[in-house]
């Protein structure tokens, strides 16, 4: 029999997961039985995968820093890197901005609706406030305080502190870098070995993915509100989904002008990736995924995917900045707020800031959306708007700030030589290949 690539086995699972959700929600008693029996394996799937996202990020990268052999490539590629998340980050916001002012679908919503949607969740909010304001509330220079732990094994041991993961990694590679030669060898070799392993680690469990994704969608499912929300909101999730696919379009107009590689390739390339993007709504559960996709099916070499993409995961959020800047206009637009100008310049900027602060996992744009709105003035009770719809905004979100982080990564090894062909050129998937 043939065997059937692995991003159809994925889309199996996610479509047999609703429809398994859809029927258990019929009878009594079927939502604990999804709950019971077939969430935990969703939980266990996404466990293994950010299991694998801190040893994934120390082994490549200090491969990675290391393999660069000198300090001036690896400034380079930091700049380029930087630069060009910036820039994708701004074009996105610029993208959500524009598209809620001309579709208004905040006009939509009615004063009866506003109301009562406020009224049931004005107690999340205040939980959201909170949590947002904590990450804020300490000074300007906290963000970059927070990048250097005191303590590797500390900032290891919680998922939140990527940026802590990726600045000892780095560091540590400069130091690799610095010694001679023959000190530096057998510590390379290690961590050589030490990232084939991860890798054929990544491999094992995405023979499970298309299980693992077919219990989380069914508990998602089971778990979502009631359609009735949804209505109001249609119009605020058609905006959001249509400039999330605007982004997706850019990126593959992008890579085909520039890297000549066409939209189909790359999407197949990186989709196994986008799908696990989106059933697990985390960018950094997904970066082994990604980072394995870009390396062997798009041709970027690891010592720049390495580098790009779990800073990617971490600081670059395209999707979300487009979602933050499109749920602060529509929800100044649902309480009859105009924005002026310099309020929607001052969106720009603070969502490009909050999407690089929002944590790569569930739910975190949402949570830093407070500081966008904050910020423009406008009321924070109206989260209580969106809450009902975010789960599947985050799924798509998500999949956008996944594929951007690609995207760059085959900008940057192009602009310094190093994309080549991929090493798997069928992308019939098959899994395990190490
Ligand atoms: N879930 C998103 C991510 O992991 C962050 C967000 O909530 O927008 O990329």
């Amino acid at each position: 029999m043939r065997k059937i690539a692995l991003h159809w086995q994925i889309i199996l699972g996610m479509v047999i997961g609703v429809v398994v959700g859809i029927l258990m929600t019929q009878f009594d008693g079927g939502k604990e039985i999804v709950q019971d029996w077939i969430k935990p394996f969703g939980k266990i799937f996404i466990n293994s995968l950010k299991l694998i996202a801190v040893p994934l990020i120390l082994a490549s990268l200090i491969k990675g820093v290391s393999d660069l052999k000198d300090i001036s490539k690896l400034s380079k590629m930091g700049g380029k890197t930087i630069g060009l998340y910036l820039i994708t980050t701004v074009v996105a916001v610029s993208i959500g901005l524009l598209l809620v002012s001309v579709i208004k679908p905040g006009n939509s919503i009615s004063e009866q609706t506003r109301s009562e949607l406020v009224e049931n969740y004005t107690n999340d909010t205040a939980k959201y406030k909170e949590e947002a304001y904590k990450q804020k509330d300490s000074g300007p220079l906290q963000a970059l305080v927070d990048i250097v732990p005191d303590n590797i094994f500390g900032a290891a041991s919680e998922n939140k502190n990527m940026l802590q993961v990726i600045f000892f990694a780095i560091f540590f590679g400069i130091g690799l870098i610095l010694i001679p030669n023959k000190k530096s060898k057998p510590v390379k070799k290690f961590f050589d070995g030490f990232n084939e392993v991860i890798l054929k680690m990544i491999d094992l469990i995405m023979l499970a993915a298309p299980y693992g994704v077919f219990a989380l969608l069914a508990a998602l499912v089971v778990e979502s509100p009631t359609i009735d929300l949804f209505k109001a909101l249609i119009w605020y999730a058609f905006t959001v989904v249509l400039g999330l696919l605007m982004m997706i379009s850019f990126y593959n107009i992008i890579v085909w002008i520039i890297i000549k590689k066409n939209p189909s390739t790359f999407l197949k390339g990186i989709s196994p990736a986008q799908l696990l993007a989106f059933s697990t709504s985390s960018s950094a559960a997904t970066l082994p995924v990604t980072m394995e996709r870009v390396t062997e099916h798009l041709g970027v070499d690891e010592e720049v995917s390495s580098f790009v993409l779990p800073i990617g995961a971490t600081i670059n959020m395209d999707g979300t900045s487009l979602y933050q800047a499109v749920a602060a206009v529509f929800i100044a637009q649902a309480f009859g707020m105009d924005l002026s100008l310099g309020a929607q310049l001052g969106i720009i900027v603070t969502a490009t800031l909050a999407s690089i602060g929002s944590a790569a996992v569930p739910g975190a744009g949402m949570v830093m959306l407070v500081i966008v709105l904050g910020q423009a003035g406008i009321p924070e009770a109206g989260l209580a708007l969106i809450f009902a719809i975010d789960r599947p905004l985050d799924m798509l979100r998500t999949t956008v700030n996944v594929t951007g982080d690609a995207s760059v990564s085959m900008l940057v090894a192009k602009s310094i030589g190093k994309l080549h062909e991929p090493k798997v050129k069928d992308w019939d998937d098959d899994y395990p290949k190490h």
